[in-house]
């Protein structure tokens, strides 16, 4: 059986700092997407954008919402938060997107 890998020693506290930490590979293309325009244009509960724990997500004044692909953790929140299944989620090309260090 292999070792678990440790807890990482967390030494500051908020969240925009944690995610400095956060290594990434721009893909150069964004590997998240809405389905369609419509239906975001028509949606109330921008659970996408309430959900991204990396603000990936954000409202925009057209009613689609901005997506900055390159800060995205690849945790899939978003796809399955969004009511009307209108996330496209696909893994960023190999080599690109998030890199964790455990330990
Ligand atoms: S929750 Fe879904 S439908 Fe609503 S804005 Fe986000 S992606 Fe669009
Ligand atoms: S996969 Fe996670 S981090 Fe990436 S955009 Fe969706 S909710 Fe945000």
């Amino acid at each position: 059986m292999s070792a678990q890998p440790k807890t990482p020693q967390v030494d500051n506290d908020s969240m925009e700092d944690r995610l400095y930490t956060v290594k990434y590979n721009d893909p150069g293309d964004s590997h998240l997407d809405v389905k369609v325009s419509d239906i975001c244009m028509q949606c109330d509960s921008y659970d996408c954008v309430r959900v991204c724990p990396a603000n990936v997500w954000r409202e925009s004044e057209e009613g689609v919402p901005h997506i900055a692909y390159e800060n995205c953790l690849e945790c899939s929140s978003c796809r399955y938060a969004c009511s009307h299944d209108n996330v496209v989620w696909t893994y960023p090309e190999t080599g690109a997107g998030v890199t964790f260090k455990h330990g």
